[in-house]
């Protein structure tokens, strides 16, 4: 699947999810930024898309701000949303992740805002909580839409299955070089000489049986918006 493709899908899949969100009722907006932290995590799809905004928009300076998050305590990855539904799968354990809110902001964001909120990847587009975070000190989120942001995570994983997964620092780092974008638009990029992971397909979705019958309607959304890369792909359980 050539990657102006998959940019599409990329696209697509976060217009479904915007619209999704329209209907919840969240407190969120713009200023409240307590979920900004150096832990948030996101594909190489996303990043090449955000790479490519800061390029064409001349925010490529904003890279020096990320430099410095590298030598930063932030959440490092282990295993990505699909090896963690293979293993739910086979029944096998799942690493305990370290992550804290306390070990610092994003670096990107800047007096509250975030300079790429139109790129922004899905890990932040799906920060949502329907408390104030900073009254309460945490998101209050319904169980369903947890379901249904693990289903997103899933598929845009999916999509980027021969790419990477990582902490934005790293991500992004990695695509500021021409040289590493081509190794990714040229699907041949190592994630082991990396600081990030490999994605996978997905294989099983993370979908608990009481929101099977809500989730119908998103999936179905999410699957004709790229039913073709799913017609290559088979075995995939709920
Ligand atoms: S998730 Fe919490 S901190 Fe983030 S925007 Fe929403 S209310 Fe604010
Ligand atoms: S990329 Fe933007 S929205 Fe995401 S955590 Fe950083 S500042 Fe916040």
């Amino acid at each position: 699947m050539n990657l102006e493709k998959k940019m599409v899908v990329l696209e697509q899949i976060y217009e479904i999810y915007d619209n999704f969100t329209k209907g919840l009722d969240v407190a969120c907006n713009k200023y409240c930024a307590n979920c900004c932290t150096r832990n948030v995590t996101m594909t190489t799809l996303e990043g090449y898309k955000i790479a490519d905004f800061l390029e064409l928009r001349g925010k490529t300076d904003l890279y020096t701000k990320i430099q410095k998050a590298l030598y930063k305590k932030r959440f490092l990855p282990e295993i990505t949303i699909n090896m963690l539904a293979e293993r739910c799968l086979q029944g096998e354990d799942i690493p305990a992740e370290e992550s804290d809110a306390r070990w610092g902001a994003c670096p990107l964001l800047i007096n509250k805002e975030c300079p790429i909120y139109m790129v922004r990847p899905f890990g932040c587009r799906c920060f949502v909580s329907e408390s104030n975070c900073m009254e309460n000190g945490y998101a209050e989120v319904d169980p369903f839409v947890l379901t249904v942001n693990s289903v997103f995570l899933q598929y845009i994983e999916h999509v980027d299955k021969d790419g990477c997964f990582g902490n934005l620092t790293d991500v992004l780092l990695f695509m500021q070089t021409e040289d590493s974008r081509k190794l990714f638009e040229k699907e041949i990029l190592k994630c082991e000489d990396t600081w990030m992971i490999s994605n996978r397909p997905i294989k099983a979705f993370l979908i608990a049986p009481e929101h099977k019958a809500r989730m119908e309607p998103i999936l179905k959304a999410l699957q004709n918006s790229f039913s073709s890369i799913f017609m290559q792909d088979s075995g995939v359980n709920s």
